[in-house]
């Protein structure tokens, strides 16, 4: 039997999960469900992904006028909203009425601020360098690369000075300088099977932090690639039953594994 295939299959949301708590990753991987329901920030943030997809288009026909650009980013958000339900219907199923327009109003609200970063990005960086950071030749592309047993999918492969390099969509916040340090890494991690399916070196990539309108260019160093290959071999120990031992995350409050959540000994007990 070939060594991989006694290995647990790792993916880039393996390492997220990681990034926000190891627990989670074995919580996940035996079958607990991240998240049970749909709520009005999950609606936004989803409204505002849907939303971003327009922006090349957008950029591409408004000329540096903000009135214009906030009307064509209103339209794309009322289509968006008409669409989101179509395409999740499952989920959809079992959210409350009223929670979309609660998350299209707050959606909304965002709309001047993307408008006045996207008009910012055209007078700093051209029109074309923009189009280039945003237009997909790929989105979502599933990658796999049996060599690091990890598969993962860009937002989006955009091809930027001559090269496909990833592009990830981030609705949360946004840092006043560079990416967040996961985003980082998630980027180092697509970055890292990109170079293994064309086998060419990606020197950097994009994340989208579309609820501001703003697009970062990060340059992938040793160093997030390291990280990146320390956390596979964590997550497939995980995988493989290791419990981490439990910390006091920051993200433990809403947690929806909170309540099976205990010290290991207690875990083992419930489990087994
Ligand atoms: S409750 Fe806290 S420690 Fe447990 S999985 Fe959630 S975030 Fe991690």
């Amino acid at each position: 039997m070939p060594e991989n295939s006694r290995r647990p299959e790792i993916s880039v949301s393996d390492i997220l999960l990681y990034i926000n708590c190891p627990r989670r990753v074995y919580f996940v991987s035996r079958g607990f469900e991240l998240l049970p329901e749909i709520n009005v920030s999950r609606l936004e943030r989803m409204l505002l992904k849907e939303l971003s997809m327009n922006y090349p288009e957008i950029v591409k026909m408004c000329s540096l006028n903000a009135d214009t650009m906030c009307k064509e980013l209103e339209a794309a958000l009322d289509q968006a909203c008409k669409d989101l339900p179509l395409m999740f219907p499952k989920e959809f199923a079992r959210t409350e009425k009223g929670f979309l327009e609660e998350g299209n109003a707050r959606a909304r609200a965002k709309i001047p601020e993307i408008a006045a970063n996207l008009l910012k990005g055209l007078e700093e960086f051209g029109k074309d360098s923009m189009l280039a950071a945003l237009t997909p030749v790929k989105t979502e592309p599933i990658i796999f690369s049996e060599r690091l047993n990890l598969k993962g999918a860009p937002s989006k492969i955009v091809c930027f000075e001559g090269m496909n390099v990833p592009s990830i969509i981030k609705p949360g916040s946004c840092p006043v300088q560079g990416v967040w340090a996961s985003d980082r890494i998630h980027v180092a991690s697509l970055a890292l099977l990109l170079e293994a399916e064309s086998g060419k070196e990606i020197p950097f990539a994009f994340v989208e932090y579309v609820s501001f309108g703003i697009i970062r260019k990060v340059v992938i160093r040793s160093s997030d690639r390291r990280e990146v290959l320390k956390t596979c071999r964590r997550v497939e120990k995980i995988k493989a039953g290791l419990m981490p031992e439990k910390t006091e995350e920051k993200f433990c409050s809403e947690c929806t594994f909170s309540e099976h959540c205990v010290s290991n000994s207690s875990l083992m007990s419930k489990f087994f």
